[in-house]
This record gives C-alpha cells, sequence and structure tokens, in this order.
C-alpha cells in the first residue's frame, strides 16, 4: 500500500459575498477531487491549533507529522535549504530582501521594485566576493526569485538570538541588528551581521547593475535587509518513524526546505514554477512516476491557490482549482487506486477578502480501499465538516495515512 498526500496551498476559503456567500471550493467544478470525497473519508483539519494561522513552513511541517512547537526553528533554514544551499547543524540563515532605502536609510521600497533576478544575481555575487574580518566565519548569499535572498553564516560561536535589520514597513530607517540575549555569541553574530549589511550597502551604492536601474527609471537594489534569524530543524526522518520511502513535487523553495529536512526525496519537475502558471499535468505525471517506484508515500504540493488568495483574486482561485482538479483526474487514471491511498487538503486557510492566512480548518478527504467510506459527496469546507475524521489535528494526518497503509506502529503490547 501507498499513498499520496496532495496539499494545495491555502486552498480552503472562507465565504465570499461576491460568490453568494461560497467559498471558490464550493464554486470550482472539480469532479476528480470530489470523487475524492465521494469515495472516501472526509473530515476537518486545525492544521496547528483552532484558530492559529499557519506559515507554509509551520503547515506543511504539521501535514508531514512533526509539531511545529517543538520543531519549528525559523524559516530562513528552511529556504536556504530548499534552495539547494548546504546547511550543517549549528549555522545561523537569515531571509533577506533587496530594498531600496535613502542617503538616511530610509526604506523607500522593501523589494526594490521586485527587482528582477537577472539583476539580483548580479548583484548577489558581487555581495559574495565581500571580505568579512573575522576570518572565523564564512558568509554564503544567494538571490532565489525576484528581490530574495538567503544569508548562511558558517563558524563557531554564532547564535540566532539576534534582531531583524529589516524595519518590515516604507519609511522607516534600517534598524542596527541587535543580540537578543546576554551571550557573547548573540552580541559577535549581531556585530557580523551588522558589518555585512554596511559592506553589501558600500557595494551596492554604486554597483553597475544599479546606475543602469536609475537610468531606466527603476529603484536600485541598494541595500540588503535581514530577518528572520534560524537554524535547520533538527527532527526524525519520516524513513527513521515510519520506515518508509518518500519523495516530494514541490517547487516553492520553503516547502522543498521543509521537505528535505523530512529526509524527503525533492524531485525537479520540468515547468513547476510556483505559480499559477506551472505545469499542473509534469506534476500529475510526476506523482505518478513517484508511486510507480519504491516511494511509500509522496507528497505532491501546488502554490498558485496561496498566490491568487494573496491577491484576493477568487476567480483565478476558482480556476486554479479546477486546473489542481485536472490534474487529480490525470493521477487517479494512472495509479492502481486498490494500492493508493490519495489524500487532498491544504495547509492553512487563506481568505480572497483578507488576503491572508487564516485559523480556520481546512477540509481533508482520503480515499482508498480500505477507508471507512462517508456521507461526505463533495470536497469543500462546509461539507467535508461533516465526514467520518471529523475534526482532527494537522499532526494527525501523517499517521492517519500511514496506518492505512500499514506503517503505523502499535502502542503499547
Ligand atoms: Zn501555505
Ligand atoms: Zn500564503
Amino acid at each position: 500500500m501507498k499513498a499520496l498526500l496532495v496539499v494545495a496551498d491555502g486552498m480552503a476559503d472562507r465565504p465570499i459575498k461576491e460568490l453568494d456567500g461560497k467559498t471558490p471550493l464550493e464554486v470550482a467544478r472539480k469532479p476528480a477531487i470530489d470523487f475524492i470525497a465521494q469515495s472516501g473519508i472526509c473530515g476537518i483539519v486545525d492544521v496547528i491549533s483552532p484558530g492559529i494561522p499557519p506559515g507554509s513552513d509551520t503547515g506543511n511541517l504539521a501535514l508531514l507529522g512533526y509539531d511545529p512547537f517543538k520543531y519549528y526553528s525559523g524559516r530562513g533554514a528552511l529556504e536556504a535549504i530548499g534552495w539547494g544551499l548546504e546547511v550543517k547543524k549549528g549555522d545561523v540563515c537569515l531571509r533577506c530582501n533587496f530594498a531600496t532605502v535613502d542617503e538616511n536609510l530610509i526604506v523607500l521600497d522593501r523589494r526594490a521594485g521586485r527587482i528582477s533576478n537577472e539583476d539580483a544575481s548580479k548583484l548577489a555575487e558581487s555581495l559574495q566576493r565581500v571580505d568579512l574580518s573575522e576570518s572565523s566565519v564564512k558568509f554564503t548569499f544567494q538571490n532565489t526569485i525576484q528581490h530574495r535572498a538567503v544569508l548562511v553564516l558558517q563558524g563557531s560561536n554564532l547564535s540566532t538570538a539576534v534582531s531583524d535589520s529589516d524595519p518590515k514597513k516604507i519609511g522607516m530607517k534600517v534598524l542596527e541588528v541587535r543580540p537578543l540575549e546576554k551571550s557573547f555569541e548573540a552580541s559577535f553574530t549581531a556585530k557580523i551581521l551588522n558589518e555585512l549589511m554596511q559592506k553589501f550597502h558600500n557595494v551596492l551604492k554604486n554597483h553597475e547593475v544599479n546606475v543602469d536601474r536609475i537610468n531606466r527609471g527603476l529603484p536600485p537594489a541598494n541595500i540588503v535587509l535581514f530577518r528572520g534569524a534560524g537554524n535547520i530543524p533538527c527532527i526524525p526522518t519520516l524513513s527513521e518513524i515510519y520506515h518508509v520511502n518518500a519523495a516530494s513535487i514541490a517547487a516553492t523553495p520553503l516547502v522543498r526546505g521543509v521537505c528535505k529536512v523530512a529526509g524527503m526525496r525533492v524531485l525537479n519537475v520540468e515547468g513547476a514554477t510556483g505559480t499559477p502558471q506551472t505545469n499542473y499535468l509534469n506534476k500529475a505525471k510526476a506523482a505518478v512516476q513517484a508511486l510507480s517506484e519504491d516511494n511509500a508515500l509522496v507528497f505532491l504540493h501546488v502554490k498558485a491557490t496561496d498566490v491568487a488568495s494573496h491577491d484576493g483574486d477568487y476567480m483565478q482561485k476558482i480556476l486554479i482549482i479546477e486546473k489542481i482538479d485536472n490534474m487529480l483526474s490525470y493521477i487517479i487514471d494512472h495509479v492502481n487506486l486498490e494500492e493508493v491511498y490519495i489524500a487532498i487538503t491544504a495547509d492553512h486557510t487563506t481568505s480572497c477578502v483578507t488576503r491572508n492566512h487564516e485559523g480556520d480548518p481546512v477540509p481533508l478527504a482520503i480515499a482508498g480501499p480500505y477507508v471507512r467510506r462517508d456521507d461526505v459527496k463533495e470536497y469543500n469546507e462546509r461539507s467535508c465538516a461533516k465526514g467520518g475524521l471529523g475534526r482532527i489535528k494537522g499532526i494527525n494526518v501523517m499517521p492517519t495515512l500511514m496506518n492505512l497503509i500499514g506503517k503505523a506502529e502499535k502502542f503499547g503490547s
């Protein structure tokens, strides 16, 4: 027996006035997803805990069975690992933004006009050549998508107990990084980050890419803002817990990072972009392929639903749900339903009205040979609330699946 867990990021929603009080899931035409609900068992999931809006990192960690209150150690490390950087225990990772400041270090644009990947990577290359006064510390700075970047500090005497330099608001001055505890390590790390911030600023100020940007009427990316210092979380892998091989299909660096620390094989799929234009069919094919190989668990993540929700674009969200349905339809047609359990859920609710992650529960449906089928006919927030799984927590989802495929260990004798 095998299991496929499909997570559509932020797919759950709240009723929307313009949709006659329905949610995008209630409006979308989605025969394949409804088939999973009809032939399966349904429920709703408090991914973290009732009323707590999950991030995509904590939400996906929870769905993989890890208690985020116990294992979460910041987004920076997960994003860095997901981007393919080598991160070791004790390294300090930070999330970074290329931003625009004036001569008094007042932030004018936190995203440097959503700078292109091309400009950002030229700048990042120059920043990587900066010398630190402390030779015991090495750093890796890498741009990721648009204005986003990651910074990894490696060496001894480092600490994650440091504040952000990112003031998180325009019109505010860039903050000095401060130690958040009275330790040598925290002061030392703050000093290094302040030095890097200053040296990066000096390189960026007069960089030819920025001169060119100003000439083109674009905001220069003349500073790098740091936030969210964290370590790699030390968690037992899925194969250590359940003795299974697991593979994941996800494009978003953060989610790829979560899957990597869980010990999953993270597959690269052509055309998978983490955007609404992602190649849904290639993702479906990759999932079918991974299930045909030696993987008892395949995790398939789609980011696009969350992107549309943050834009408040409920019509696009409906279309994306229908594309996810096509993806599921291909999978249902190409796997043996006598051997594969298919589960579908979301890592959190993202409201198209508030444009934010919310703490409302998300629907879950699991189809497979031996589930106790219930009366739910449609997959959505309201129908699934009447299902046989009732209301469970995010960390219950993975044990539920592992139990179904015969990989759960008995508690007691
Ligand atoms: Zn998410
Ligand atoms: Zn989101």
